[in-house]
């Protein structure tokens, strides 16, 4: 799991132990407020510009990623306020997405257990259902689904009042929801709904930025040209906690030319140790081509691999997408040509898989019955290699127990 989607170029990288530790004797700390700065955050800024779509030329920093969705709230509301439609709050996400733990962050979320507690959603956050064809969309093509799920956001939008909605957010690939890997004709729509009803496009890169998915933002692998990115967790390598926002010109430019103040920042915004450690890690996942990588090399080898369980007999899904991928478990495949129907989920037969991965050496984690990894991007083929042969056995051995327990 790379930590937790964190560690892409992988333990023991001493460049960001070189970085940490001179910048700690250079300059520990200073902050990022009036209108000052430090050479670690603006260097990074530059090179964030240069690796982020044409259209990103700011970065607001935060320490993590829910910091970072607390700002993407304030920053589009106040990109409305300034353009004079302060009606325009409400912002759309989806169910079992994942944006944070503070109190915005889990109110964009779309997870109900942490809904359930704290009172969230805040108000004028609200949901539609995720673009995930193996629940929502059995009997329909893929690409038929996809065009299906964005046009939820229109529903919405039209249901909520297009003059009250601010901004759309969605990660290219939900993650923490169980590598919910959307069909291709997904995104493409919702930015084509944006655009109609002129909403801001806002992508939560956290897990997919910097090469993930094979480029260095989800967004261009999936299709969408947003007006705010979230970053974090990749950033650094998860080395030192840091994270932020990649700000749009449309933004950017409204919140210049207002003249007016931006009443927003963290003490942490911009840690000039944390800055050095992004660039020590950006500037090592250029020189070894991470992102190549994961798109020509390892990312398709991931794949082919993956594809060879859909023949297992407890799974009904794979999926993967660049270093990402899920394994969905089922139970009575095969049986009357059915592709398979979910455990009851008090069985909680995810975590009963989860046991005999941890028990073999492989860290996988369990999202309901979806079986998710998302390994570090340096990794080798033999290295694929030899977890395939362990999420195998894993399979196997769950097979075993779920026979002898008679919940198949
Ligand atoms: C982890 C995550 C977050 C929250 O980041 P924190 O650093 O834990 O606050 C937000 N969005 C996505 C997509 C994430 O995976």
């Amino acid at each position: 799991m790379s930590g937790l989607w964190c560690v892409n170029v992988g333990y023991g990288q001493q460049a960001l132990v070189d970085a940490a530790s001179r910048q700690m004797k250079e300059l520990p700390f200073y902050n990022a407020f009036f209108q000052t700065s430090t050479t670690p955050a603006i260097e990074l800024a530059e090179l964030l510009a240069e690796v982020s779509p044409p259209q990103f030329q700011h970065v607001f920093y935060t320490s993590s990623g829910s910091e970072g969705n607390d700002t993407v709230v304030r920053m589009v509301r106040r990109y409305w306020d300034i353009l004079g439609q302060p009606e325009r709050k409400v912002i759309i996400s989806r169910h079992n997405g994942y944006h944070g733990s503070t109190m915005a962050g889990a109110s964009l979320g779309g997870m109900s257990g942490m809904h359930a507690q704290g009172g969230l959603p805040i108000p004028d956050i609200t949901h539609i259902e995720q673009p995930h064809w193996f629940e929502l969309g059995q009997g329909m093509s893929r690409e038929d689904f996809g065009l299906k799920a964005a046009r939820w956001l229109e529903e919405k939008i039209l249901a909520v009042g297009p003059e009250r909605v601010a901004a759309f957010i969605g990660e290219p690939v939900q993650g923490a929801g169980g590598v919910i890997v959307p069909p291709s004709t997904y995104w493409p729509e919702i930015q084509r709904i944006c655009d109609k009803y002129g909403i801001l496009l806002v992508s939560d890169e956290v897990i997919c930025g910097f090469g993930r998915t094979g480029n260095w933002f989800g967004c261009e692998t999936l299709g969408s040209k947003p007006d705010l990115m979230t970053f974090a967790k990749g950033v650094t390598s998860g080395y030192v906690p840091l994270g932020g926002v990649m700000v749009g010109e449309r933004i950017a430019k409204a919140l210049i030319a207002d003249g007016g103040e931006f009443n927003h920042g963290f003490t942490y915004s911009g840690h000039p140790v944390a800055c050095a450690v992004a660039l020590a890690n950006i500037r090592l996942i250029q020189q070894l081509n991470l992102v190549s990588h994961v798109k020509h090399n390892i990312g398709p080898y991931l794949a082919e691999r993956f594809a060879e369980l859909d023949d297992h007999p407890l799974v009904g899904e794979t999926q993967t997408c660049g270093m990402m991928g899920a394994v969905q478990l089922v139970k009575g495949k095969g049986k009357a040509g059915s592709a398979g129907t979910p455990f009851a989920s008090e069985l909680e037969v995810g975590m009963l898989c989860r046991a005999h991965c941890f028990g073999n050496g492989l860290i996988m984690r369990a999202v309901g019955d979806r079986m998710i990894v998302a390994p570090p991007l340096v990794m080798t083929r033999p290295q694929v290699d030899e977890m395939m042969t362990l999420i195998k056995r894993c399979l196997d051995l769950t097979l075993d127990e779920l026979n002898r327990k008679g919940w198949l």
